[in-house]
């Protein structure tokens, strides 16, 4: 009987749901993993749960003494930064990786964004040990996030957290290519109890650490447009800001994700951080409406016009008082940083959420 090098399961090819499966073809290889533990050490398959489970999940960590490693995603913080992690983790102690560093402009300086996170935290009342910005697609500062944990851990269990999507499985990835041995097995799994989840340990010569699903966030963008739409909305690089002076009575348009209407306000500038992809569009309030009705789904796309027969548009109207440089943000999307006393119309889509926060850059 074999049995898979990666978790010890008897290797079997019959029923895809049980442990140990694997295709008919592979079976007789000799060190085969199961389609499971082969999953997982190419790390991308999604490892995703609803929210209730999610908490669930979460409470059994709070009994421990461990050490929790909270991963955002910056380009989208306010939707993926969980402040419920705080009660659902007990006293434990929290590193923020703050992935997605990368599609923020370079001559942002990292401490800048640094303390913006540890603010934004602070304001849920939750205090980080340590905050580190990280690439998963460039690997950058990974080292880093690796030594803060083994500096923080002290022996402790350490679990990594966060929503789906902001780049988990790409930063374990990183790890594991940076600090495993290509032929030690690294990878084990266990199934939560009560539930039919897995947390998964990954153990490395200096350390090892627990990987928790991934919550499924019902406000992401994602459930809402297909795949075409949410590759052009989802930057892939670093973000080209676009500034525009503005006069009040004019309108910008964000493909036909979004539309923004300086209701009043002297003359000033706006900074439009979106996917290089989507379009920025200028013109007067006056021509908006007909402009939307012509060119949706057309030069205003995404979404296609497949897609805008099933989504719901919303507006705020938002004051901003020129105090202070705030954003705001479209959930998923990008944002605005707004400078000067004014008064917005924001009109997006069902499932982008409109707020506004202190500008992060
Ligand atoms: P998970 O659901 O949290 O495990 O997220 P994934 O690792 O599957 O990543 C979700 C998406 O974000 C994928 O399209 C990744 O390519 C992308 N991604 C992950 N990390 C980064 C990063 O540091 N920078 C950029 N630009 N994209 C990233």
């Amino acid at each position: 009987m074999k049995k898979c090098i990666g978790c010890g399961a008897i290797l079997q090819s019959t029923d895809e749901s049980r442990e140990g499966y694997i295709s008919e073809k592979l079976i007789d290889r000799d060190n085969a993993y199961c389609l499971r533990c082969h999953r997982l050490r190419n790390y991308n398959e999604n490892n995703e749960v609803l929210k209730e489970d999610y908490l669930k999940i979460l409470s059994k960590i709070c009994n421990e003494n461990a050490l929790i490693v909270h991963i955002v995603d910056l380009f989208d913080f306010s939707n993926t930064f969980l402040p419920q992690i705080k009660r659902l983790t007990g006293q434990n102690d929290c590193i923020i990786c703050a992935n997605k560093r990368d599609l923020l402009p370079k001559s942002v300086k990292d401490y800048k964004i640094i303390n913006w996170v540890r603010h934004m935290a602070n304001l849920d009342d939750f205090k980080a040990l340590d905050v580190i910005l990280t690439s998963a697609k460039t690997l950058d500062n990974i080292t880093d996030l690796v030594e803060s944990i083994i500096k923080h851990s002290k022996g402790r269990k350490v679990y990594f957290v966060g929503c789906s999507n902001v780049g988990k499985s790409s930063i374990i990835n990183a790890i594991l290519k940076k600090y495993s041995d290509e032929n030690k097995d690294v990878i084990t799994t266990s199934n939560i109890p009560g539930t039919t989840l897995d947390f998964i340990e990954i153990n490395l010569e200096n350390f090892s650490f627990i990987d928790t699903p991934g919550v499924f966030n019902d406000k992401q963008l994602i459930n809402n447009l297909g795949l075409d739409s949410i590759n052009k909305i989802m930057p892939k690089k670093e973000i080209k800001p676009i500034n525009l002076q503005l006069e009040s009575k004019q309108t910008v348009f964000i493909s036909g994700l979004a539309r923004f209407d300086f209701l009043e306000g002297d003359k000033t500038s706006f900074t439009f951080y979106f996917s290089n992809d989507l379009l920025i569009h200028r013109t007067k309030l006056e021509n908006a409406d007909s402009l939307f009705d012509r060119q949706k789904g057309a030069l205003l796309t995404p979404p296609t016009i497949e897609e805008y027969d099933n989504l719901k548009y919303y507006s705020r109207v938002l004051n901003f008082d020129g105090l202070k440089k705030y954003d705001l943000v479209l959930s998923g999307i990008g944002f605005i940083t707004i400078k000067a006393k004014c008064k917005i119309k924001i009109t997006t889509i069902e499932g982008v959420v409109i707020y506004s926060r202190e500008a992060l850059i």
